[in-house]
């Protein structure tokens, strides 16, 4: 009984210990960030970006289910980006294939296709002819990366052009229960990926293109960025 006593306390006090510990982060990231809070929507978005630290905060100290990034390499993304900044396609216009054999990863190609179709900032054609795609959409399954999509783009230099894409969308995290991704959540996925496909680079803001990928879908701030993009 002493036994159980002693853990029962032990338990006790690491939740206390666990809960101070989000309190005092939140403390420090409000402090850290109190020129943001003049706008209103920078502090929505540092709020979000608080709550999103203590969920992977949580999520690492196994509290949470695992979260997975939109992509791991941030550090050499960016350096693609750099290289890539401005690219884009000849016309706010592509035409994708769809290899994808899982019906759902396939919907959710689909509905993120559409999605920035009716933004009528960027038009995604379906296409059956492989040769002829600009972008193919790709399943992967793969535990080592640590990404649920992730984009290649091949571009033209100098003009920058984009030549070609290839999104992967990660099955081993989009579909693992332990990382519960949700529908939205990998429409979302999908959404970032043909972000970058048509020549998008990761945003701090309120945006589909936050380096974390899934926690928003398109936003008029992504809207406005394909325009500018597009209106050179
Ligand atoms: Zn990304």
């Amino acid at each position: 009984m002493k036994l159980i006593k002693a853990v029962v306390t032990l338990i006790r006090w690491t939740l206390k210990l666990i809960l101070t510990g989000i309190l005092l982060m939140l403390v420090a990231y409000f402090l850290a960030s109190s020129n943001w809070l003049k706008a209103d929507n920078k502090l929505a978005l540092a709020l979000n970006q608080g709550l999103v630290q203590v969920e992977a905060w949580l999520s690492k100290a196994g509290v949470l289910p695992k979260l997975a990034m939109t992509e791991r390499k941030a550090s050499q993304a960016d350096t693609d980006d750099n290289q890539a900044q401005g690219a884009r396609w000849p016309q706010n216009q592509a035409r994708v294939y769809l290899e994808l054999t899982d019906p759902k990863l396939k919907r959710a190609c689909l509905v993120a296709m559409s999605a920035w179709n009716d933004t009528g900032a960027f038009k995604f054609v379906q296409t059956t002819d492989k040769d002829k795609a600009q972008i193919i959409c790709r399943a992967i399954s793969d535990s080592t990366n640590g990404a649920a999509g992730e984009t290649e783009t091949d571009l033209a230099l100098p003009q920058k052009q984009l030549t070609h894409a290839t999104v992967y969308l990660n099955k081993y995290y989009l579909f693992n229960p332990s990382y519960s991704y949700s529908w939205q959540r990998i429409i979302n996925t999908a959404e970032h990926e043909l972000g970058h496909a048509i020549g998008l680079r990761h945003t701090n803001e309120i945006s589909v293109m936050q380096p974390t990928g899934s926690n928003y879908s398109i936003q008029q701030a992504d809207v406005t960025k394909v325009r500018e993009l597009y209106s050179r």
